[in-house]
């Protein structure tokens, strides 16, 4: 039986229009941000709720909607942007279609208050189907407009099924908004869940565009950028914007493209650029870019669908290679250390390389087994000991973090073991834990290979299956017991870390040859014939990562001499500028109040599973032993106490676990501040401590501890910096 034909219903129609315009959460964002800046707003704060799903608020200061317009706000074709086609040539603003608010209120409630500046007093008025519900009411109110959608696509289930992930939602929310903000420098703009005290984007008024950058995607790219600009009379285009350097890589593209003010995507313009950086940057690294093109708007076809990002214009594939020329002159002018740098590529370490390797036999044995000649040996052996690391400097008791009140207290620590293994002779610890690794490791023991020091600090091999741990605890049954934890959120991270392990930098790491400290951020090793040079404060943090996830429930605790208030830590971190507090956000007071009871309540899982202990009048007592000897610089602890509350998502388990060991890790990874650690008078030894750490806690770890994540060759954490043959060859030539 042949289907009847039948014309849809008008408001499936619209809804099925409206779909197509709003797909998700952000782009409805995106419309709603260039509708306020169309009404000239200089400060937009963006507030959602579930990923915008459940609701979304936007609040300017801007012109506002006269009362008179209210009811036909929300009609499809109503805008008071254009009147005529002849408009559409010489648009300026980013809207003029009135389509955007007329699909969001078919899909969501819509309801928008908003005040004139000759206006008495607000007005607030509620739609759906693009239909005022009842007249406008008084209200009070600022100047400006505030939108709330709520309950997005709570008549079209199927997208509602199909956006099930509200961080999802909320990543690409605060993407769209950041890259507004970055544009729109000069104006303040905000995004953040409701609920929260600080906003996940923030710009200042008085914040340039690098700013802005720094502030959304950090100082790592924000300090190689590079300005650029050009125009051409000819081809009727401006352009201006950032770029990255030679230095500076990234494994996907991040080209921010504005045309004429309006967020857009262009492949075509994409890939002129990424043949220029090709020549420049390792194989598969890419780079930052941030352009605003200014093009004359009758060449410009600005009737694209509001959905469709990828814009064409007239004349461009000329102004495309005007762009690109430009791109290309300005990056082979822009540095001198670049010869240096080039050779991120690490040509003995892709990603691909690898497999199980096990060279016992020392630094002869190559990846593939093939012949060594003499001239390929290295007179050094990976296993050699120097006398200094019998040495272990005196520990400066950590300075004061600032005079922060009559309590504040030398934060001096003390190690303690979990109780159970309190009674247990260090010895005997060791040769368990040692006894426990060879099984793990499934390696029968080499006589001579550790010396009596070594053994002692043996630590547990790693990577480590759950049935080995399920193992493990049984051979423990004498011994202190080791906490097996079932919980699933942490078996995944675990896993996480192993199938992300680098084999061939594994391999490195574990029979590498320390050659020196250059500063707390950058360590020279050598490896085979080869010398590198490693990120030390990526590669630490990352060790302390997978040391807290490792060794979740399992911690020995520091132990503060004296409490620290956790009150006075996070007013410390509120005055730092980092914290990037603003007037907006209330009172630091209330912040730290806020944070202190925050906390407070989540101790008791805080002590349980990462021994950070805090005590009934809101002090920090304790922190978790990571590694013997060590202890993190404490300068630190303020912004890691403030950013536990603000960083790290409490709600979902596994985040949770993830967020706070990202924290933690940081907080103890060896930092460029390590090196203010020098007061002037001190003992040279005491102020280098670092360097003693770096060597015989740090890079020691790494030769048994760690699994070194994939993206370390390719985002420049390790380089390669010199292959010894390739010297003798210039040697002999000499
Ligand atoms: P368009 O932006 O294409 O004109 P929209 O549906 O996005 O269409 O908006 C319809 C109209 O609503 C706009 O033309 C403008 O007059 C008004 N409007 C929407 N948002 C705001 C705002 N934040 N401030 C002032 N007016 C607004
Ligand atoms: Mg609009």
């Amino acid at each position: 039986m042949a289907g009847v034909i039948r014309r849809l219903d008008e408001t499936v129609v619209n809804r099925i229009a409206a779909g197509e315009v709003i797909q998700r959460p952000a782009n409805a964002i995106k419309e709603m941000l260039e509708n306020c800046l169309d009404a000239k707003s200089t400060n937009i704060q963006v507030t959602v709720k579930e990923g915008g799903l459940k609701l979304i608020q936007i609040q300017d200061n801007g012109t506002g909607i006269r009362k008179e317009d209210m009811d036909i706000v929300c009609e499809r074709f109503t805008t008071s942007k254009l009147q005529t086609f002849e408009d559409l040539t010489a648009i300026s603003t980013y809207g003029f279609r009135g389509e955007a608010l007329a699909s969001i209120s078919h899909v969501a409630h819509v309801t928008i208050t908003t005040k004139t500046a000759d206006a008495k007093c607000a007005y607030r008025a509620s739609y759906s189907d693009s239909k005022l519900k009842g007249p406008p009411k008084p209200c009070a109110g600022n100047q400006g407009t505030q939108i709330i959608v709520e309950d997005l696509f709570y008549n079209v289930s199927t997208r509602r099924k199909a956006l099930k992930s509200p961080s999802e939602e909320y990543s690409r929310i605060v993407e769209v908004v950041s890259r507004y903000a970055i544009h729109n420098s000069g104006k303040s703009i905000s995004v953040k869940k409701q609920g929260e005290t600080v906003a996940d984007v923030r710009t200042l008024p008085n914040a340039s565009i690098l700013d802005n950058i720094r502030g959304a995607f950090g100082n790592a790219v924000s300090r190689e950028l590079i300005e650029v600009g050009c125009e051409d009379q000819k081809l009727a285009y401006k352009m201006k914007g950032y770029i990255s350097n030679a230095n500076y890589s990234v494994k996907k593209c991040i080209l921010i493209l504005f045309i004429n003010h309006r967020l857009v995507e262009s492949s075509a313009l994409k890939k002129a650029i990424e043949t220029v950086y090709a020549a420049y940057l390792p194989k598969n690294t890419h780079p930052f870019l941030y352009l605003s093109l200014e093009i004359a708007p009758h060449n410009i076809d600005v009737n694209v669908h509001p959905t469709k990002h990828e814009v064409h214009f007239l004349h461009e594939d000329c102004i495309i290679e005007s762009v690109q020329k430009h791109i290309e002159s300005k990056l082979l002018g822009s540095n001198s250390s670049r010869t240096y740098f080039t050779q991120t590529l690490l040509p003995g370490l892709s990603v691909s390389a690898g497999g199980e390797v096990k060279s016992s036999s020392g630094s002869t044995a190559t990846e593939s087994g093939e012949r060594v000649y003499a001239h390929q040996m290295v007179r050094t052996d990976s296993r050699a000991q120097k006398l200094d690391a019998f040495l272990q400097p005196k520990e400066k008791p950590p300075p004061d973090p600032e005079p922060a009140g009559p309590s504040s207290s030398r934060e001096a620590v003390s190690e303690t073991r979990r109780p159970a293994a309190a009674d247990m002779d260090e010895t005997e610890d060791a040769e368990m834990l040692e006894a426990l690794a060879e099984q793990e490791a499934g390696v029968a023991k080499d006589g001579e290979e550790e010396t009596g020091v070594n053994t002692q600090e043996l630590p547990r091999k790693r990577p480590r299956t759950d049935q080995e741990e399920e193992q493990e605890d049984l051979t423990a049954e004498a011994a202190p017991k080791r906490r097996v934890i079932k919980l699933i959120s942490i078996k995944e991270l675990r896993a996480e870390i192993t199938d992300n392990t680098h084999k061939g930098l594994q391999d490195m790491l574990q029979n590498h040859s320390f050659v020196g400290c250059v500063n707390p951020q950058w360590t020279l090793i050598q490896h085979h014939t080869k010398l590198y040079l490693l990120n030390t404060t990526k590669l630490s943090q990352e060790l302390f990562y997978q040391i807290l996830i490792y060794d979740f429930g399992n911690f020995g605790v520091l132990r503060l001499s004296t409490p620290a208030p956790i009150y006075d830590l996070a007013m410390l971190a509120l005055e730092s500028e980092e914290s990037g507090w603003t007037e907006e956000d209330g009172p630091k007071e209330g912040l730290a109040q806020y944070i202190v009871d925050f906390l407070k309540k989540k101790s008791e899982m805080l002590g349980d599973y990462f021994s950070m202990e805090i005590d009934q009048e809101g002090n920090l007592t304790g922190l978790p032993l990571l590694v013997d000897k060590y202890t993190p610089l404490m300068e630190g602890l303020p912004m890691f106490v403030l950013r536990l509350a603000t960083e790290v998502n409490w709600d979902n388990e596994k985040e949770c676990f993830r967020d706070f060991s990202k924290e933690c890790s940081q907080f103890y990874s060896i930092r460029k501040q390590y090196i203010l650690e020098a007061e002037p008078g001190e003992e040279q030894k005491d102020a280098e401590s670092w360097r003693w750490k770096v060597e015989h806690i740090i890079f020691k770890a790494f030769r048994s501890l760690f699994s070194p994540p994939k993206h370390f060759s390719e985002d420049g954490s390790v380089l390669q910096i010199a292959n010894l043959p390739d010297l003798y060859k210039v040697f002999e030539r000499c």
